[in-house]
């Protein structure tokens, strides 16, 4: 068994989709990015890398690749574990967002990156906080995810 970390960080605009575990949010602001900006599967995408001691997704995927350019991050994800033969055992994951409230999202972004995986939604943990107004993310000008893992390889 191995053990991953991973974490991310976007700057949120208005105008762009908020994405999180392939799930779009409703929101007047998503994240700036590259690629579609979905921080939650970014931290699990270097969690994954991390696991394997591979890496991580910035060497995987650059943004100096125009073919990463908007590019689907559950895409990303899909390669990462084809490439890694990763098999998860469970993940755990924190997203930090001021507004708006994940909490009708969470079971969906669960199901989604479930079906994806190919690992029952009880193995993967999503919870969101706020950040009490305090730094970036509590003035509403970031949004951060942070993902642990454990992989059987
Ligand atoms: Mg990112």
């Amino acid at each position: 068994m191995k053990v991953g970390i991973g974490n991310d960080i976007h700057r949120l605009k208005e105008g762009r989709k908020l994405i999180l575990g392939g799930v779009t949010i409703p929101s007047d602001k998503g994240e700036e990015a590259f690629s579609d900006g979905d921080v939650l599967i970014h931290a699990i995408i270097d969690g994954i890398l991390g696991a394997c001691a591979a890496g991580d997704i910035g060497s995987l995927f650059p943004d100096t690749d125009e073919k990463n350019r908007n590019r689907s991050s559950i895409e990303l994800l899909k390669e990462t574990l084809t490439l890694t033969k990763a098999r998860i055992i469970n993940i755990d994951t924190i997203i930090e967002l001021e507004r708006p409230k994940l909490r009708p999202y969470i079971d969906e972004i669960r199901e989604k990156l479930a079906s994806v995986i190919g690992i029952e939604k009880e193995r993967i943990s999503v919870k969101a906080k706020t950040a009490e107004g305090l730094g970036p993310v509590g003035e509403g000008l970031a949004i951060k995810a942070y993902a642990v893992l454990l992989i059987d390889n």
